[in-house]
């Protein structure tokens, strides 16, 4: 499990640490908004312990951009503001737990694992992405760049096993059984039309061209060009 710790005061930040990596988690520390913001953006964390009062970029906006960026990632606040509006600012922003500081570590280690915890109990995978385009799940949605892209079932269910699958070609006949549950038959030409509509939606008015195709082979989808 790895933690993102992003705290600017010294002590606080290495008693986080400590403890955490104590308790068997894999810490990375940072003691700005800037980089914290930075790699909370970037990389995968199980979870974000996010002091409110940072240097540059603040606990607050870091939130707002994972949470606009439908990252969900639990973010666990910690501040020395107590104040109620503050509790409620940090919780509507897209916080999932509040403390304030000074804690003790039995109560934090108990929020980190308790936040987890919930993660685990649904390991619902609800969106899966590759470059700016958002596959929702759930809704059986796409939004590249933010658009909404209407796309059709099969669209959809095509769609998602490149976006699965990214970086690996895939034969037609994988695509035909995997999306259209039907045996490749080399007379249809079903699948190159559907990738040409999917194409026409998600990556004529963008950039990198995410679907392409690998000649003889089939299709895969990649967020770098191959030239
Ligand atoms: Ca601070």
């Amino acid at each position: 499990m790895r933690i993102l710790v992003v705290e600017d005061e010294i002590k606080t930040g290495d008693y986080l640490a400590q403890g955490l990596s104590e308790a068997g988690f894999t810490v990375e520390l940072v003691r700005n908004g800037l980089d914290g913001h930075h790699l909370a953006m970037t990389e995968i964390f199980d979870l974000i312990i996010l002091d409110v009062m940072l240097p540059d970029v603040d606990g607050w906006r870091i939130v707002q951009s994972l949470r606009a960026a439908e990252r969900h990632v639990p973010v666990l606040f910690l501040s020395a503001r107590d104040g109620i509006d503050d509790r409620v600012k940090g919780l509507e922003l897209g916080a999932d737990d509040y403390l304030t500081k000074p804690f003790a570590f039995a109560e934090l280690l108990a929020r980190v694992r308790s936040l987890l915890r919930r993660g685990t109990v649904q390991p619902i995978v609800d969106q899966l992405r590759v470059a700016d385009l958002v596959l929702d799940l759930p809704g059986r949605s796409a939004r590249r760049a933010g658009k909404k892209i209407n796309l059709s079932h099969k669209e959809f269910s095509l769609l998602e096993l490149l976006v699965r699958h990214q970086g690996e070609v895939l034969p037609r006949s994988l695509i035909a059984s995997q999306v259209w549950d039907m045996n490749f038959d080399s007379d249809t030409n079903v699948i190159d039309v559907a990738i040409r509509r999917l194409r026409s939606k998600i990556d004529d008015d963008y950039s990198p061209k995410l679907i392409q195709t690998v000649r003889g082979m089939g299709y895969k989808l990649d967020d770098e060009a191959d030239d």
